[in-house]
């Protein structure tokens, strides 16, 4: 599944409300330095010239989108870059969050500005500051042990470490959401499961180093290129969010 528009929706998110979407990735591909086995964008793909909406281009397609939705009376929740691979690729990422924050508070005020992130750019300060002028930066750690983080997300950059990962998500002090997908399979022969009790000791141990205000764990929900996957049952995702909530943690579960 791959998004076409520059700025679409609104969408009703079963987490984020009524959502303006932002495609700022490649219009016709999938551009990522995961290749997550459940990626809902299928499989990357070889791209040697991959072409970005420029941040005129990005721009324009907010405020248009912001002036149609103005006209029908109503107004997105939250404005949310996420869609065909990795936001925070784009060489003008910074610029296009400081121009929606603009636009946002020209004809949204309320609305939040939000980005979904696989936080394998946590290493450039240009995207460090940028996520800081959003109102949420929502994080992805699918696992704290590296076979089963390379196993679920297979990072371009082969020698990527969770220690990495959790180095850079420490910046931010806390003040992210952590999002972390649960699943169960098996892709090119090998076990796929973030919730046997050894890899969730190793998560719950990462949550409380990182301290996140919000963690939002959630299930595979369309078709993924892996076809080998199970979906986790309601029931286990709230046995896993237990222990957390016990400890006071806002464990939001989308399942
Ligand atoms: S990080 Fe997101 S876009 Fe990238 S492969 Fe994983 S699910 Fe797909």
């Amino acid at each position: 599944m791959l998004f076409s528009e520059i700025a679409y929706g609104l969408i009703h998110s079963r987490r984020f409300g009524a959502s303006l979407g932002m495609e700022i990735m490649p219009l016709t591909h999938k551009l990522c330095t995961f290749n997550c086995v459940y990626c809902e964008c299928g499989w990357n793909a070889p791209l040697n010239h991959p072409v970005l909406p420029t941040r005129e281009e990005v721009k324009c397609a907010l405020e248009k989108k912001l002036q149609t939705l103005q006209q029908e009376g109503t107004k997105p929740d939250v404005i949310t870059f996420s869609g065909n691979g990795e936001p925070t690729l784009h060489p003008d990422f910074k610029a296009i969050i400081e121009d929606t924050c603009a636009l946002r508070d020209q004809y949204c005020p309320s609305a939040k500005v939000s980005v979904l992130s696989n936080s394998t750019q946590l290493g450039r300060a240009d995207v460090v500051e940028a996520l800081r002028l959003c109102d949420n930066r929502i994080l992805k750690l699918d696992a704290a042990t590296d076979e089963m983080m390379r196993r679920i997300d297979m990072p371009v950059q082969k020698e990527l470490t969770v220690q990495t990962l959790m180095a850079w998500l420490k910046q931010f002090n806390g003040d992210f959401i952590l999002q972390t997908c649960f699943l169960r399979g098996e892709h090119n022969g090998q076990i796929i499961d973030n919730t046997t009790q050894e890899e969730l000791e190793a998560w719950y141990k990462a949550v409380e180093q990182l301290r996140p205000k919000q963690v939002m764990i959630y299930v595979i929900d369309r078709k993924t290129p892996e076809e080998h996957l199970e979906k986790i049952s309601r029931e286990q995702m709230e046995r896993i969010a237990a222990p957390l909530r016990a400890k006071g943690f806002d464990v939001s579960i989308s399942a």
